[in-house]
């Protein structure tokens, strides 16, 4: 069954909306304190809006941001280069922060916005991640929270896309 007819599925709704669900349940007794959400654009929209509700359900009452990042892509002057596009607002000093993300592969994106908002003064910043690609890791970071291991395959799909497309899909799939 596939609801794009190239799109062969790799972790459906449902699976998702259980991994989703058992990640909120984890939160809800990490002990956060004023707990600044904050989701790193594009890929991270439709996690992060399900994890978010998903807190909710489960009494939690955090904030909510977004950072968007640009990573420039190996071969270009700055490899692995990281900037800015979109910050966030808040202060987030002394705060609890949840970092969540779409896939955690090299690690350059999440180490970056890590080290941004620990250098900002964040008292715990946490990750939270879709998925995690194994072997990958070009630098030292770890997810506190993963919803599932991904094959070593191009995925699209639950936020991520290819040139635009498939971000809207409802599951995460592998294109045929
Ligand atoms: P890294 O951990 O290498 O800094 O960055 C991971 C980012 O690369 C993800 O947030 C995502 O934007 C992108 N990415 C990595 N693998 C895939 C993939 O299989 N599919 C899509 N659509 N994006 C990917
Ligand atoms: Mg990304």
């Amino acid at each position: 069954m596939s609801a794009q007819h190239d799109v062969k599925i790799l972790f459906s709704e449902a699976e998702i909306a259980a991994r989703v669900e058992d990640m909120a349940e984890t939160l809800k007794h990490a002990g956060l304190q004023n707990l600044l959400v904050v989701a790193v654009l594009k890929g991270s929209f439709m996690f992060a809006a399900d994890l978010l509700r998903s807190m909710h359900r489960k009494g939690m009452q955090p904030q909510v941001e977004f950072v968007h990042l640009s990573s420039y892509l190996e071969g270009t002057v700055s490899k692995g280069h990281i900037t800015i596009l979109k910050d966030i607002e808040s202060d987030v000093s002394g705060r609890d922060v949840l970092l969540v993300d779409d896939i955690l592969e090299s690690g350059r994106t999440l180490a970056f916005a890590k080290d941004l908002l620990t250098a900002r003064g964040a008292k715990r910043v946490m990750i939270g991640v879709m998925l995690e690609k194994p072997n990958k890791r070009a630098v030292q970071v770890q997810a506190d929270l993963v919803g599932f291991q991904s094959p070593d395959v191009f995925v699209v799909g639950y936020g991520m896309d290819v040139a635009h497309n498939y971000r809207q899909l409802p599951f995460i799939g592998i294109i045929e």
